[in-house]
């Protein structure tokens, strides 16, 4: 925050939008380094806000914590547009950014990979991720602007996106339904919102994964998205700077955020869950576990 006047209006936000005290609210705003502009936009279209949701949990459970460059889903901007959402792409993650979301039913596994309902249109430079069951969408393009490359089957996977083009196979079904469902476990409306706030705020979270080139985040159930660090911005700076950005607009003030420790919080009532390390995890062996990522990604 460049300016007091910034940061007290930033610490009345959080005190009105949480159940924050006012100095912790100001506290966490004097700690707010990175502030890109007005808040995230919204999607209008509940459909819209589930895909883009859907897509982060995905991503987080599929890279875990073998991102490169600092793209902590793969993902290095993010811009609302008519249809939907346009993301741009970490060029190197960008081809295991499709394998991760397009769904396949995997015989290893025994079940459905990726994002039930989600199927491709366009080519090329860019490629539209579509749900086959509403007009949510959202467009990829590589930050290089360079060929997009569709997935092909490894060995025990049915590619379920080319195999049913207009609807949803009878194996995605079921998954679908458990996105849907979460056994009264989470607030989906929340679930929603804040996992398609983390997805179109990339400029915020990638800053945790970006010391080292990759932090890690993982979910436990269909209503959680947890992101580990250690090195860089703070667990308060990580929330102050979520917080600029409207992370908890509209959220019931009770849940919207909880300070466990100075290390941990949660966002929506352990919907996004904030960790941070005391100390280094990697130390100076990082470059050569981003090379060890890379050559993965290469094979
Ligand atoms: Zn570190």
């Amino acid at each position: 925050m460049s300016s007091s006047r910034n940061t007290n209006r930033l610490a009345k936000k959080i005190r009105n939008q949480t159940s924050l005290t006012l100095s912790t609210a100001s506290r966490l705003a004097r700690q707010a380094n990175v502030y890109l502009g007005s808040s995230v936009t919204d999607a209008t279209d509940p459909h819209q806000r589930r895909l883009e949701a859907h897509l982060a949990h995905v991503l987080a459970s599929g890279f875990k914590d073998r991102q490169l460059n600092g793209a902590l889903l793969g993902v290095r901007e993010a811009k609302p547009d008519a249809q939907g959402l346009h993301l741009t792409l970490e060029s190197e993650m960008a081809d295991e950014f499709l394998r991760e979301l397009l769904p396949r039913f995997d015989h290893f596994y025994g079940g459905v990979r990726g994002v039930p309902g989600l199927r491709v249109r366009g080519s090329n430079e860019r490629v539209v991720l579509h749900d086959a069951l509403s007009a949510a969408q959202v467009t990829v393009t590589r930050t290089d602007h360079s060929r997009m490359r569709l997935p092909s089957a490894r060995d025990g996977e049915v590619l379920l996106w080319q195999r049913a083009p207009g609807g949803l196979s009878r194996e995605e079904g079921q998954e679908a339904e458990e996105w849907v469902d979460s056994g009264g476990s989470a607030d989906l409306r929340v679930r929603d919102l804040l996992l398609s706030r983390i997805l179109r705020c990339p400029g915020v979270v990638n800053r945790t994964a970006e010391p080292h080139g990759f932090a890690n985040c993982y979910t436990h159930h269909s209503g959680d998205l947890v992101i580990e660090w250690c090195c860089g911005d703070t667990m308060e700076t990580l929330c102050a700077n979520l917080l600029a950005h409207g992370i908890a607009d509209g959220l019931p003030r009770r849940q919207a955020i909880e300070l466990l420790s100075r290390h941990s919080a949660h966002l929506g009532d352990r919907t996004v869950i904030l960790n941070r390390h005391n100390s280094c995890l990697c130390g100076r062996g990082a470059a050569e576990i981003a090379e060890y990522i890379r050559k993965g990604y290469e094979s």
